[in-house]
């Protein structure tokens, strides 16, 4: 048998489709090396007036998460109404602009179940 070694930049045809599929399945982009890079959300929601009113998250898990993402992640949740919830705040992207900085992403979350509980009876 003829064994060949790729060429040092090699990269299999199937590599494309996982890199582009990771990022969804545990919420964090890869850098072009490969590696998980630590997410920032450059979404507008984090300049929403939904958020100005959530309470305070200073310390403690989720404190540099995004309470928008969150929010979006209840809304999945609820439309699905998922009865077994796993917030996975580290999967979120951070945050540390607009409305959403420091603001509890747990509110957020629960605030987007609600609404997308709602949703789901229409
Ligand atoms: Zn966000």
């Amino acid at each position: 048998m003829n064994l060949t070694v790729p060429p040092q930049r090699y990269r299999s045809t199937i590599d494309g489709p996982i890199r582009a599929a990771v990022p969804q399945v545990i919420g964090k982009a890869l850098t072009d090396e490969g590696e998980i890079a630590m997410s920032v959300c450059k979404e507008q929601h984090r300049y929403s007036e939904l958020f100005a009113d959530l309470p305070p998250s200073q310390a403690g898990s989720g404190r540099h998460k995004c309470a928008g993402c969150a929010y979006n992640r209840g809304i999945e949740d609820g439309l699905a109404q998922k009865e077994h919830i796993d917030l996975d705040l580290d999967g979120l992207p951070d945050s540390q602009a607009g409305n959403v900085r420091h603001q509890s992403p747990h509110a957020a979350w629960a605030m987007g179940y609600l609404e997308g509980v709602r949703r789901s009876y229409k």
